[in-house]
């Protein structure tokens, strides 16, 4: 049994992340607009109408922007924490929220979702890990720290989609007010190359077989550098590394076993 998973773009200007088995279909996060949205998943040879359920990370717009109108469109369940509904006003108008509660775990279908916390300065966001049969996702992305409790839940994934934001000296370097540099830099703020390739260190197991990296920082990032970076860390060929793009996110990628 094997599952699949392919982004339809990330980074500040919108997220989407499709995971898909034989029988379901998730998406987490939409930071599009409905046509876009549509587009995107053209371009990934799928039918908005097959889609199960949007689950939601948290209220920022980037994540947030497009789920109501979507989700209303294709009549689908969003998931998501009672903060994260609470601080995003567009999804008080939706009767399909299920709220996620205490972060327990929960199914759709035969893939198990389980949400876990993460510092980030946000009401209540989750992130999560998808697991189907043997094999699990890891998702982080927006987080300023790295918590034991998120280290634990991304221990034994067979892929990772991660966060790799911002190179440290580029943005101190960068013309960004001196605000946002510390709203980045802080501990709820978006986790830096080392921070993440420190964490890869500490959570890779023998089962791992795809890395891909997120949310980069346009300004303040080098796809180029993330990638040997990852390719250092684990002793991989860079094939197995992939960078999720804004414009193109990155194409399907199938978890274990054919
Ligand atoms: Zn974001
Ligand atoms: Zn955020």
């Amino acid at each position: 049994m094997s599952f699949k998973f392919a982004s339809l773009g990330s980074g500040s200007q919108g997220n989407g992340l499709l995971v898909s088995s034989d029988e379901a279909q998730v998406l987490v996060d939409c930071g599009f607009s409905i046509l876009e949205t549509e587009r995107r998943l053209e371009r990934l040879h799928v039918d908005a109408a097959e889609i199960d359920a949007v689950l939601v990370t948290h209220e920022h717009g980037d994540h947030v922007g497009g789920v109501a109108g979507f989700a209303k469109k294709y009549s689908l369940p969003v998931y998501c924490t009672p903060g994260t509904f609470l601080a995003s006003p567009k999804l008080s108008n939706l009767n399909s929220v299920q709220p996620i509660k205490g972060y327990a775990s929960f199914k759709i279908k035969n893939l198990l979702i389980e949400p876990y916390p993460v510092p980030h300065d946000a009401r209540e966001p989750s992130q999560f890990t998808i697991t189907c049969a043997q094999d699990k996702l890891g998702i982080l992305t927006d987080c300023g720290s790295i918590t034991p409790h998120m280290e634990r839940q991304l221990t034994g994934c067979s892929a990772l989609f991660i966060e790799f934001n911002h190179d440290e000296e580029m943005l101190k370097r960068s013309q960004y007010p001196l605000t946002l540099k510390e709203r980045i830099l802080g501990r709820y703020g978006h986790i830096s190359n080392s921070d993440a390739v420190q964490l890869l260190g500490r959570i890779k197991g023998p089962q791992l077989q795809y890395v891909v990296a997120a949310h980069l920082s346009k300004e303040n990032n080098d796809p180029n550098l993330v990638r040997s970076l990852i390719a250092q860390s684990l002793g991989w060929n860079e094939e197995h590394i992939d960078i999720a793009t804004q414009e193109l996110g990155v194409d399907w990628r199938i978890v274990g076993a054919a």
